[in-house]
């Protein structure tokens, strides 16, 4: 890396700022804080002047690779340009200023918003209720599974297994897991989607629910989704659906719509708050009208005093599966998702799912000549390639061609994802691309295949324009040593 360590910049005595002799009156530090929480040495700090600092992370900020730099086609994920607007509105002082535990009449700022966010995600889904709460799409599976267990228990009945189809993200058998219930694998057919037969084997009298991703991670839509509602309710199994593909159906149509009782959605993705570094993010939870008194507590709720609306949040209902955040989630991303929302109104909103389905159909079909679609189209939001012709005939896999796409400055789909695709590469463009952009990503996937054919080592030589050439994935994420200084 050509980027020092901040260690190596400094120079003793450099200073960013310097603060005056102070015009108050003052006490030594010994005098304030207990001796045994002082330094017995100064701190080992790096030493610089304020261009110096900035200067070191804006170069390092280059070397990074990021939405605002270029497309982000990293498939299942809807890494989505985020407009600017909404960090600028979650910066308000009437939002960072807040402290979760000031009495609600100082706070009914927040608590509409969070009210009408709810609501909005309400109407998307076409559910009776939705709690903000969950901290991410994982942490609202694992609440949607919570739910359905509470509601067999209301029913005096204890089904022990969850039914995940096997395209499914691994979050859903993980969340499963975590809430003790016995996992079932149910196939894929031939076209990619849900195998019904396959499923009606497995509905037996113990399933609590199936869990389904619509579209599904293939980009498919389920398309008996209507008749696989059927079965399951037949089998007084619940309906739960992995939302994290939203971004494909808002304003076209919905999950409540086609029977589902349970639903998330990821704020990150679909809604547009950052992420990719590890959070913070959000995982609201919808549900059907019968699971609305399990939702977790506290519940914000709209009411009129004395010709005045007034927010509250409500923790007495006793049969709610309790909190799954302390305070109340994730607050500065369900400002962003407000903000995104109400910026779009209810034509744009459909306006991004039409456009990231014409988007990746139209990217889909630039690259067709070269590489091979295991499950036909027309897909929804995303595609799944397989890299197989790669492999078989010039030894490229598809973990060369990833790394090649970074040479051509771009960040590399999913791979790999989901298992039931061989040398999987799944891509999902996203609304946010333009048409010069997708044509650059696909000129430059069809030049590397015509490298792989013709010139293989160029492709598995690769990365040699990056920052750090080729890692060893294992190693560098069962061993990461980001440890810079002293060791
Ligand atoms: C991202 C994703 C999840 C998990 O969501 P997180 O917010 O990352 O926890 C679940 N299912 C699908 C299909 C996803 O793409």
């Amino acid at each position: 890396m050509k980027e020092k360590l901040i260690f190596d910049l400094s120079r003793k005595g450099r200073r960013g700022v310097c603060f005056g002799t102070p015009d108050l009156p003052s006490k030594p530090v010994q005098e304030l804080i207990p001796e045994r929480f002082l330094r017995s040495e100064p701190a080992d700090l790096p030493e610089l002047p304020e261009s110096e600092v900035v200067r070191h992370f804006i170069r390092l900020s280059n070397l990074n690779y990021h939405v605002d730099k270029n497309m982000y086609p990293l498939g299942s994920c809807t890494m989505k340009y985020n407009p600017k607007i909404n960090d600028s509105t979650s910066d308000l002082q009437g939002f960072t200023s807040m402290h979760p535990l000031q009495p609600e009449h100082t706070a009914q700022g927040s608590l509409r918003l969070m009210y009408e966010l709810s609501e909005m995600l309400r109407e998307i889904a076409g559910m009776a209720a939705v709690t903000l709460q969950p901290a991410a799409g994982a942490h609202g599976e694992l609440t949607g599974i919570f739910l359905i267990k509470k509601y067999h228990e209301s029913l005096g009945s204890r089904r022990s297994k969850l039914l995940v189809v096997d395209s499914a993200h691994g979050t859903n058998p993980a969340s499963a897991a975590t809430a003790n219930y016995e996992i079932v694998s149910v196939n894929s057919n031939a076209e990619g989607r849900t195998d019904i037969e396959d499923l009606k084997t497995k509905l037996t009298p113990d399933v609590a629910a199936l869990m389904l991703t619509n579209p599904n991670t293939l980009g498919l839509f389920e398309n008996d989704i209507l008749a696989i509602e059927k079965l399951v309710h037949e089998n007084g199994s619940l309906l739960y659906m992995d939302g994290a593909n939203m971004n494909a159906l808002m304003g076209i149509t919905r999950p409540g719509d086609m029977g589902f009782d349970i639903v998330h959605y990821n704020l990150h993705k679909t809604f547009s708050a950052p992420h990719g570094g590890g959070g913070p993010g959000s995982g609201p939870v919808g549900v059907c009208d019968k699971l609305v008194p399990f939702l977790p507590v506290p519940v914000i709720e709209k009411t009129e005093k004395n010709g005045i609306t007034v927010y509250t949040m409500n923790p007495d209902k006793p049969d709610s599966i309790g909190r799954m955040m302390n305070f109340y989630g994730n607050f500065a991303v369900l400002v962003r998702a407000y903000t995104y929302i109400r910026m779009l109104g209810a034509n744009g909103v459909r306006r991004v799912s039409e456009n990231a389905i014409i988007n990746a159909n139209y990217l889909l079909s630039r690259v067709l000549e070269k590489f091979e679609l295991p499950y036909p189209k027309p897909v929804m939001h995303e595609f799944c390639l397989s890299g197989d012709r790669q492999k078989k005939q010039h030894n490229v896999r598809t973990l060369d061609i990833a790394k090649r796409l970074l040479d051509y400055g771009f960040h590399a789909p999913t791979i790999y994802f989901p298992l039931i695709v061989s040398e999987a590469l799944m891509v999902e463009p996203t609304e946010t691309e333009t048409r010069e952009t997708l044509d650059a990503f696909a000129d430059a996937l069809l030049a590397i295949a015509d490298e792989a054919e013709n010139d293989p080592d160029l492709v598995l030589d690769a990365p040699v324009k990056t920052p750090v050439k080729r890692l060893d994935e294992a190693q560098a994420s069962r061993k990461l040593n980001v440890c810079c200084f002293g060791c």
